[in-house]
């Protein structure tokens, strides 16, 4: 359904008015297209604290400065109106050191370009190590709130990358495993997040572990050689996710509901996938699935997902019982069996989808918001542990306000509320969280695991 709202404030007499009235003002996002690669304007590359980017980890520095020129913006160390920074803030570990941050940033993001992105590089909280934790989980608070000031559909994120406390190091004591290793495994994070295919996600924080990426051979095709699965896949959400892979370079499986045949096939058509009409809560499902694909699945997305609300005082048994077999069970038991069986290779990737709902709740939604938290407990589970036992990653986008057939039969105010309330003032599209999927299944986001990214504009919702 379009946003009649965001078409007005981008003419003059809309945004005359709704900035004399103060009412929200979003600015249309750039999303990736063949025209629109990349980034309007190059990348500012900053270091706050004495870590790694300060020169006591030169392996790291250098493998970090490899992964950001593979980012495809040039890389420089000043810029009049960059189209990204990046603050490697990984080696701030006091609170005093914090005011590095301030002083990297605070002369230059009113100079980033409309659309821009700010990406922190921080590390992992240190049990150990109390003013190292409070260092870096302070950059958390900040980059929530930097996404929520900076305007002009500009994101902030924070991104992880695992730490050692080694005391031989000056001044941080901080180092980076692996050093340049650790920082390719950041290159798939950093490539998403610099990117217009990140357009609808901020506020976020992706903690990366520190195995090694797997190699991408063709970049232009990069699931070239997969087959990809991905459930609910005749329309909407499902059906984006689908022609995202396909455009990545995976065979895709179209998995749907029987009664929706003829839509799933004209989709499956439109992007030269394999339709597989199937109800993923069959009991034989991961047999069906797994027969589809002999070779193997590199790709496995649960999408496929109901809502049957009702306020649990008037829920019958039944509508709880639906959603939590389609949203949660069926993906619980077709993920062990497919894992158990070997249908999904190693290297492969799982990818499921939670919702902001699962984490902030919502009235109306205890079936729902049950089956998407118990989503995101299913991938901080078992993300660890099939990585280690399978060679596969398993992670989750959480979805806030998407336009979607689902969304269009929301009430006209609650709709107008989900579509503003988040710090993009507007909702997503289904392409948005395609794109999220596509960075986790990427053969070199070894290292994202275990993570859930809300793809909701920084929803004020959970926040
Ligand atoms: P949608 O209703 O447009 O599409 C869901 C698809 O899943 C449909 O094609 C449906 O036929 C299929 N499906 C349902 N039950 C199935 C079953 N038993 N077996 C196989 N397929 C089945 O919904 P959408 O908006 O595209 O949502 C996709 C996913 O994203 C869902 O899991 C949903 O909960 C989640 N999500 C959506 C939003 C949003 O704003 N649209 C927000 C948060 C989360």
């Amino acid at each position: 359904m379009a946003d009649r709202y965001l078409h007005f404030t981008g003419t003059a007499p809309g945004r005359f008015l709704t900035r004399r009235l103060g009412l929200p003002q979003p600015a249309p996002l750039r999303r990736w297209s063949l025209d629109t690669p990349r980034l309007e304007g190059p990348l500012l590359h900053l270091t706050a604290g004495s870590g790694a980017g300060a020169g006591a980890d030169t392996e790291t520095s250098a493998g970090l400065a490899e992964v950001l020129a593979g980012v495809g913006l040039p890389v420089v160390g000043r810029a009049d109106r960059p189209g990204a920074i990046v603050l490697d803030a990984t080696g701030v570990t006091t609170a005093a050191g914090l005011g590095d941050v301030h002083a990297a940033l605070h002369p230059v993001v009113r100079s980033l370009a409309p659309g821009g992105r700010v990406v922190v590089l921080g590390t992992v909280p240190s049990p150990d190590d109390h003013h190292q934790a409070a260092a870096q989980q302070a950059l958390e608070g900040f980059v929530r709130s930097l996404g929520k000031e900076i305007g002009r559909g500009s994101t902030a994120q924070l991104v992880r990358i695992p730490g050692v406390r080694v005391p031989d190091v000056p001044a941080s004591g901080i180092r980076l495993p692996g050093g340049g290793a650790t920082a390719q495994g950041a290159a798939s994070t950093l490539r998403f997040l610099l990117s217009p295919r990140s357009a609808y996600v901020s506020g976020q924080v992706i903690e990366l572990t520190d195995a090694t990426p797997e190699p991408v051979t063709d970049p232009a095709a990069p699931l070239a050689g997969r087959t990809a699965l991905v459930t609910g896949a005749a329309r909407g959400i499902g059906a984006a996710v689908a022609a995202v892979l396909a455009r990545d370079g995976a065979r895709v499986i179209a998995l749907d509901v029987p009664g929706v045949r003829e839509e799933l096939e004209r989709t499956a058509a439109r992007l030269g996938a394999t339709p597989l009409p199937l109800d993923i809560t069959a009991p034989d499902a991961a047999d069906h699935i797994a027969a589809a694909a002999p070779d193997g699945l590199g790709v496995l997305v649960h999408n496929a997902g109901i809502t049957r609300d009702r306020r649990l005082a008037n829920m019958p048994a039944d509508r709880w019982t639906s959603v939590v077999d389609v949203n949660l069970d069926s993906v619980l038991r077709t993920t062990d069996e497919l894992l158990k069986g070997g249908a999904v290779t190693r290297g492969g990737r799982i990818v499921a989808t939670a919702s902001i709902a699962g984490i902030a709740g919502n009235n109306g939604q205890t079936n729902y918001a049950a089956s998407k938290a118990g989503i995101i407990g299913l991938v901080r589970s078992l993300g660890p542990r099939a990585a280690a036992d399978h060679g596969v990653t398993v992670n989750a986008v959480a979805p806030g306000f998407i336009e979607t057939k689902m969304t269009a039969a929301v009430p006209f105010f609650i709709r107008e509320a989900g579509r503003r309330m988040n710090s993009l003032s507007q909702g997503g599209l289904p392409v948005d969280v395609a794109e999220a999927v596509a960075w986790f299944a990427q053969p070199d986001s070894t290292a994202v695991n275990g993570q859930v990214l809300r793809v909701c504009g920084q929803s004020l919702l959970g926040a």
